[in-house]
């Protein structure tokens, strides 16, 4: 395998590393590449926090821990296919610092962002994440043979994906915020435009 491919397959299991992990947790994937930009190979996009049920901000630090764990489980993927080369994860993990921060996703003993608490913290999501792979390796391997062959899926293919690897019913995903109105009020209600943001993956 040349060089090149073996980019080009670490690029898919960690994008399809991301997909899965928000298909298992219940988050909704849009869609995932391994195309290349200007300064990434590939990306897994799924919907911002708030466009979720349930306003509440425990509920909402609840599927950000999950987005979390999706962060840390691209390069884990990666990891098990490919040597990724050591930044290849610096947008994922300010991501998941950033998630962090704005849903206050933090241990309680946590005096301050940053401190030592919170990097453990950080780090113990970094090994659920690790674990999440392992246990969901044959759908990352699905997902990835595809993505390799296709280039693009949409998040609907790689949840149908995942429900053939299981040999059941697709998991159950996150309830949407019914309305427009109710996303745009809710919005307004965080007074937060950048946390209207999508979650995405590179
Ligand atoms: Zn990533």
């Amino acid at each position: 395998m040349s060089k090149g491919q073996r980019k080009r397959l670490g690029t898919a299991y960690h994008e399809a590393g991301h997909a899965v992990a928000d298909t298992v947790l219940g988050l909704h994937v849009t869609n995932v590449e391994i195309v290349r930009r200007k300064d990434t190979l590939g990306r897994s996009s799924s919907l911002g926090i708030l466009r979720y049920e349930g306003g509440s901000r425990r509920e909402q630090r609840s599927i950000a821990r999950d987005a979390i764990i999706s962060a840390y489980a691209g390069v884990e993927a990666q990891r098990l296919v490919e040597t990724p080369e050591v930044y290849a994860d610096d947008a994922d993990r300010n991501n998941a610092f950033w998630l962090s921060r704005t849903y206050c996703v933090m241990p309680r003993n946590c005096s301050y962002v940053g401190d030592d608490s919170h990097v453990a913290y950080l780090e113990r999501l970094r090994t659920e994440a690790k674990r999440l792979v392992r246990r969901e390796w044959t759908k990352i391997e699905a997902v990835a043979t595809e993505l390799l062959a296709k280039r693009k899926l949409t998040g609907d293919r790689v949840r149908e994906i995942c429900a053939r690897v299981t040999g059941g019913p697709m998991s159950p995903s996150i309830p949407l915020a019914e309305t427009s109105q109710q996303w745009r009020r809710r919005r307004i209600a965080a007074a937060a435009a950048r946390a209207s943001t999508p979650t995405v993956h590179v």
